[in-house]
């Protein structure tokens, strides 16, 4: 069984706040500033341009790819960091769309987050592709023979359905397309398998459940079959068969080592690597029984206890990740309410009050906390007042 008490005590959350915002932003494991101040001076300081090689900088993006490989159902070597998650979209779909180059409909939903169906509506144009968006419960129809590729994020940003990867990636390779799945709300959160999935390109970021820290790098993952046949359209030299050959002509670089673009951040990489210490010993089938236990005790109590919430969630856990989501009318107001009251979530235009559990840091009495403390400020009505309703850049 894995130890969350352990997991937990690793984390430095500050005293009195109940944080169900990991979804959005994973706290700070205690060793990263260790971690990261070792770095700068032992490595950065003293080697200079030496550490490349000597601390292992140049490697360190698929060394890190392979620790998450783990908790995402991919096997080592098949997964490299870089970059942020747009951009990881943008290499992930450009490539399977190269191929499939004679079918030109990409396939997503509209409970996609929107910097994915930016990225795919520049690259629909730039590559002559059409992108169709339907409702998350229409896609298995709207697979035909038409479709490149399929490219739908697992985990709703807002409410937290999850969508069937198995099924729908079946469905997709029936059509003769290709899936890409977008893991920024399950890795970390849900027991993700690609291999298991069949699932043809992954994409995600590291901020979020993993608790890389803010601006953390993305991850990319291609399935075996493709790692040779893939054709990175965002050609970066670190991405080249030698980059320091400097040739004046691009030549991908073996397997899923193309997927790098340019110099990565090293100091950002080292932050991450000491947050997935954290995971060294858990087991992800024992994560997701504990997500379900958490949301499944936060639901029941918030229904009990706060009759004007509506569930924005699928009640049913398997077709639920590892956040909640309830609709409140002046849902933003409520929520700076809640946070001022010490328990942080956040909130999701139009209507939504985000909660994310997280496993690793979050126990049942975060939930009859966080029930207790939303009730209480339903109950006051003080979430009316003028300061709660003022819009902040970041919501
Ligand atoms: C959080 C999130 C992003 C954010 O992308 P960045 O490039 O890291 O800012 C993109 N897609 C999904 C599905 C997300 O949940």
């Amino acid at each position: 069984m894995t130890d969350f008490t352990k997991t937990r005590a690793a984390f430095d959350l500050p005293q009195g706040i109940t944080y169900l915002d990991g979804n959005s932003l994973g706290p700070m494991p205690a060793t990263a500033t260790g971690r990261v101040a070792r770095m700068m001076a032992d490595e950065w300081s003293q080697m200079l341009i030496t550490g490349w090689n000597k601390a292992g900088w140049y490697v360190q993006p698929r060394k890190v790819g392979d620790r998450i490989a783990r908790l995402i159902g991919a096997g080592a070597g098949e997964v490299v960091m870089g970059d942020t998650l747009s951009i990881k979209v943008f290499q992930a779909l450009s490539a399977a769309l190269a191929l499939r180059p004679d079918r030109r409909v990409i396939l997503s939903d509209s409970g996609n987050f929107p910097s994915d169906l930016y990225v795919a509506q520049g690259l629909a144009r730039a590559m002559g592709a059409t992108l169709r968006v339907v409702a998350p419960e229409e896609v298995e129809a709207a697979i035909d023979d038409s479709l490149a590729v399929l490219m739908l994020t697992e985990v709703d940003y807002r409410s937290g359905r999850r969508h069937d990867m198995a099924a729908l990636t079946a469905r997709a390779h029936a059509a003769g397309a290709l899936a890409i799945w977008d893991l920024a709300h399950s890795a970390g959160a849900v027991d993700v398998n690609l291999q298991g999935a069949d699932a043809d390109f992954a994409v995600g970021c590291t901020y979020k459940y993993l608790n890389g820290g803010p601006g953390a790098p993305a991850f990319i993952w291609t399935h075996p079959r493709h790692a040779e046949a893939a054709e990175p359209i965002l050609q970066g030299w670190m991405g080249h068969a030698a980059p320091f050959a400097f040739d004046q002509d691009y030549r991908p670089a073996p397997g899923i080592e193309r997927m790098r673009v340019g110099t990565p951040p090293v100091i950002a990489l080292t932050a991450l690597d000491a947050a997935l210490d954290v995971w060294d010993g858990v087991s992800m089938v024992d994560l997701r029984a504990r997500s379900v236990e958490l949301t499944e005790a936060f639901i029941s109590g918030v229904e009990v206890n706060c009759p004007e919430l509506e569930l924005a969630s699928p009640r049913d856990p398997a077709r639920r990740g590892s956040q909640v989501g309830f609709r409140h009318p002046q849902g933003y107001a409520v929520m700076q309410a809640l946070i001022a009251a010490g328990v942080i979530g956040d909130f999701r235009a139009p209507d939504i009050l985000r909660f994310g559990f997280a496993p690793l840091y979050n126990d049942l009495d975060d939930v009859a906390r966080a029930v207790d403390v939303l009730a209480r400020v339903l109950r006051d009505g003080n979430w009316d007042d003028e300061v709660f309703h003022q819009k902040a850049a970041v919501t």
